[in-house]
């Protein structure tokens, strides 16, 4: 990858800088193996996602949309975090006020070290028990049992977001209030096309933070960025964590 070409004038920003947010979609997990859902590996036994994550085709057939959950447990179980979340990591130690806010539900930002993260469309480890709505780490892969059931007798679904669904609404004025009140945000790895999520970086830019994004390609979100750095988040974040760094 050619080195990136990183602006005289960020190291100022970043010197000055306390409160900083991180964005990040999906891409932001390609390298460690996980497929995006857009992506031309987004076919699963002729489903797309938009079929399977839905709480009609859990209502329809639980057993199904389990066994694709099973078989993307398993993907993410074998998988490790990459240098990006690593420097995503570091990041968040080194800034006074700092807040993580991912549309992954893959849980590679918590184990690679982030605790304040924000997980809008929450968490394939985590399951909610469609009687009582109970919720709670449920990490054993492969399943045992498919579908899987709560010890009530219940099934219990993933406790993610799906089509159709509305994001939990703590974590979104959460995340909602980190965008309007923070200096820097960087988008990283998001098509910037899944609301509500796209519209965060708007919300952080009109409230005056400074926005960098960094992606494989050009998004919506790269017309009103600051910096748009082109290149996987693996390599383009530890090039810029090295850069903060020193400066500041
Ligand atoms: P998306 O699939 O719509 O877009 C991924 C983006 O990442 C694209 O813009 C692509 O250019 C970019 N990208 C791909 N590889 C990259 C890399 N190595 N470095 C930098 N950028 C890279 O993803 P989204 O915007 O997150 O929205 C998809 C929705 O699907 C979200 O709601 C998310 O919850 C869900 N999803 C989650 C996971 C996961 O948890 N890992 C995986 C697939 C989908």
């Amino acid at each position: 990858m050619p080195e990136i070409d990183i602006p005289e004038e960020l190291s100022k920003i970043f010197s000055k800088s306390t409160r900083v947010v991180v964005l990040t979609g999906a891409g932001v997990s390609a390298e460690s193996g996980m497929p995006t859902f857009r992506g031309e590996d987004g076919w699963w036994r002729n489903y797309r996602a938009e079929e399977l994550a839905t709480p009609q085709a859990f209502a329809r057939d639980p057993k199904l949309v389990w066994e694709w959950y099973d078989m993307r447990r398993k993907i993410i179980h074998d998988c490790k975090p990459n240098p990006a979340h690593e420097t995503i990591t570091k990041m968040e130690k080194y800034f006074d006020n700092f807040q993580l806010i991912t549309q992954n539900v893959d849980g590679l930002h918590r184990r690679a070290g982030n605790e304040s993260v924000i997980e809008l469309h929450g968490n394939l480890w985590r399951v909610r028990c469609v009687e009582e709505g109970k919720i709670f780490d449920f990490e054993e892969v492969p399943l045992k049992e498919i579908p899987p059931v709560c010890s009530c007798g219940a099934l219990i679904r993933p406790d993610v977001v799906w089509f159709g669904e509305m994001l939990p609404r703590d974590q979104l004025d959460a995340a909602f209030e980190a965008a309007q009140t923070c200096e820097v945000i960087f988008v990283v790895g998001t098509s910037g096309i899944v609301q509500p999520a796209a519209s965060i970086p708007i919300m952080a830019k009109q409230s005056g933070a400074l926005l960098i994004e960094v992606n494989l390609e050009p998004t919506p979100i790269s017309t009103f960025a600051d910096h748009s750095f082109l290149g996987k988040a693996g390599e383009v974040m530890p090039k810029l964590w090295k850069f903060i760094k020193v400066r500041i």
